[in-house]
């Protein structure tokens, strides 16, 4: 069954935009583990659920990334090159498993030891090892394999903790004086211009907010199921 996330929205009726979200930690694990995906991963997730015009500053390396695609084998130093720029490890791939929507859902790592030494170790196959070697000994490793079973218990923050998270992805502590701020920095003055509406992220829902600050769209959370 898909996971979902609970949060509250509190949103301006009259503009019809997102003044924050309150949400506990397992929500801003989510979006903190945003800050682990390597920079190639990133576009391409932007790239999958991006249809829009280009991404500002980030189109230029959304083009550096199409560059490498189209750079023919021969210029390259080895085969697995391309495929390990395009596909990057995430460093934080283990903790990121505990989330409850990952939105870097990597295939198992494999790990391969070089036939030649046996000390040089890759994440990818046939890697050339320093010693002129390739990597392509592959080590069986035994994953957690009910890693996100049972409670949630916080990834990067405690799951207990409650926050609010503003339209550009601003994250603060929950607290009567955080939302007061947001209201007066909004210029709301009548709170009886907000509704505050539950809502439900699953990784459809969640995927977009890696663009969200810099296309200014926030679908996601206006559209997410009650
Ligand atoms: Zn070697």
């Amino acid at each position: 069954m898909e996971q979902k996330v609970n949060v509250r929205v509190l949103l301006d009726k009259v503009k019809n935009k997102v003044v924050f979200v309150e949400a506990g930690g397992d929500f801003v694990d989510i979006l903190l583990s945003f800050l682990t995906l390597p920079m190639a991963k990133i576009i391409r997730l932007i790239n999958t659920c991006h249809d829009g015009p280009p991404l500002g500053k980030l189109g230029s390396l959304c083009n550096l990334y199409q560059s490498l695609l189209n750079i023919d084998p021969v210029h390259l130093s080895g085969d697995q090159c391309k495929d390990m720029l395009i596909t990057p490890r995430n460093q934080s791939e283990v903790m990121c498993k505990k989330l409850k929507i990952n939105i870097d859902n990597a295939e198992q790592l494999s790990y391969f030891l070089c036939r030649g030494c046996c000390s040089g170790l890759s994440t990818k196959k046939d890697t050339m090892c320093s010693c002129g070697d390739l990597m392509n000994k592959k080590i069986e490793v035994k994953e957690d394999s009910d890693i996100t079973a049972g409670e949630y218990e916080g990834v990067f923050v405690t799951a207990s903790a409650s926050f609010l998270v503003t339209d550009d992805l601003c994250i603060r502590e929950n607290s009567v004086r955080a939302s007061v701020d947001i209201l007066s920095k909004l210029g709301i003055k009548d709170i009886k211009k907000i509704d505050s509406l539950s809502r439900s992220f699953g990784l459809k829902e969640i995927s977009p907010c890696i663009y969200w600050e810099l296309y200014h769209v926030k679908p996601c959370l206006l559209s997410a199921t009650t």
